[in-house]
Formats: structure tokens, C-alpha cells, sequence
């Protein structure tokens, strides 16, 4: 097990209806020495690529993005979540269904901080049915930038967004693959890697 798994299997909580809560270490309370291990395990993971900027959503991507931006030395930018109707123009939109909230977000970036110079790797905390991923990499791709590669603290191997990223074609990193989750038992299956 690498230094996740084994923080997942100490800490990690599995919830009804295939959610693992983190939330003492990762998207409520944050550990800050773990996040700075994932930070520089994004970085090895991504060493060869030509990145300039890294790119989240809204809110418990920011601060695992946070420590990666700081590893590659780069700018972070984060899609907001917004109500508001008329921002075409100055900004990038996509639609996001929330996999834990079950409702629909405009997702927007403004149009200043993303262009076609920019060479992104996106990251987020869960990789669930793909939603958020892909309303990512539609914004990335309709500013003209390069999408390096994506980078996710856990995805759940039994949901299809995994499946669907890699079928894009691009590099997608899980630093932990959840391929079972047992409620009653409280046990968690990893992907070997
Ligand atoms: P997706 O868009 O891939 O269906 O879901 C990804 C988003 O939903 C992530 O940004 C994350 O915030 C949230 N999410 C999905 N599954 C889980 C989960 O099991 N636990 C937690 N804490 N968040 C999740």
C-alpha cells in the first residue's frame, strides 16, 4: 500500500451509496504534510510534461491543487461554481452534475486566465462518473489549451469515469484506485498499481 491507501484504510470512512468520506484528513479537515506528499507524488508522476498552469473546481479541489501548483512552480486556477446567467463572453462555461450533491453547476473560468498558450494538468480530489473531469476538460480545450494530464487523489475503479478519461486518449493518475468498498465490513479493495 502507498502512503494514501494506508491513510484511507486508517481513516477513511465508507458511507451508503458508494461515498467514502475523507473528510478528517482531505476535503474538510486538511492534512498538510499529506498533501504536500501528493503534491510531489503529482510532480514525479508528471516530471516529463510541459506544464504551466494547473487547473481544479470549486471547493475541495483547491487546496490538493494548491500543493501541486507550488511543486511545478506554476499558476493555479479554479473553476467557480456560479448562478449567474450572462457571463458568456468573458468566460469559459461548462455543466457539471455534482456526483455528492446530485444537482447541476455552470462551471465557469474567466477568460483571462486560460488561453491557448497554457499547457494545464488538472486535478480534483475524487474521480466518480467523470462529470467534474469532463466539465474540466471541456473548458480547457474550448480556451485552445493543451491538456497535459489529469491527476486524482482517489478514484472509485468501479464508476465509469476512469474508464471514460483514458478512452479520451489522455494520461489520467490516481494515487489510489478504490475498486471495492464494503459498507458493512467497513473494508476498501485497492487496484494493485
Ligand atoms: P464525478 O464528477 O466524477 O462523478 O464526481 C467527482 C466529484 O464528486 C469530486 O469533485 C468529489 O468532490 C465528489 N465525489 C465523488 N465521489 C465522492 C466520494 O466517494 N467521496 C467524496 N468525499 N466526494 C466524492
Amino acid at each position: 500500500m502507498n502512503f494514501l491507501e494506508e491513510r484511507i484504510v486508517k481513516d477513511g470512512i465508507i458511507k451508503p451509496g458508494n461515498v467514502l468520506k475523507v473528510d478528517s484528513f482531505l476535503n474538510h479537515q486538511m492534512d498538510i504534510d499529506l498533501l504536500e506528499e501528493i503534491g510531489r507524488e503529482f510532480k514525479r508522476r508528471f516530471a516529463g510534461k510541459n506544464i504551466n498552469k494547473v487547473m481544479t473546481i470549486e471547493a475541495s479541489g483547491i487546496g490538493i491543487a494548491a500543493f501541486v501548483a507550488r511543486e511545478f512552480h506554476v499558476p493555479m486556477v479554479f473553476a467557480k461554481k456560479s448562478k449567474s446567467i450572462n457571463i458568456e463572453g468573458e468566460m469559459y462555461v461548462a455543466e457539471v452534475e455534482s456526483f455528492t450533491h446530485k444537482n447541476k453547476n455552470q462551471v465557469i473560468v474567466s477568460k483571462k486566465f486560460l488561453g491557448p498558450g497554457d499547457h494545464v494538468l488538472i486535478i480534483d480530489d475524487f474521480l466518480a462518473n467523470g462529470c467534474a473531469l469532463q466539465g474540466l476538460v471541456s473548458i480547457a480545450e474550448s480556451s485552445g489549451a493543451t491538456v497535459e494530464g489529469l491527476g486524482i487523489v482517489i478514484e472509485k475503479g468501479f464508476q465509469i469515469g476512469g474508464k471514460v478519461i483514458r478512452n479520451l486518449g489522455y494520461q489520467l493518475e490516481s494515487l489510489a484506485i478504490v475498486d471495492a468498498m464494503d459498507p458493512d465490513a467497513g473494508t476498501v479493495t485497492f487496484r494493485p498499481q
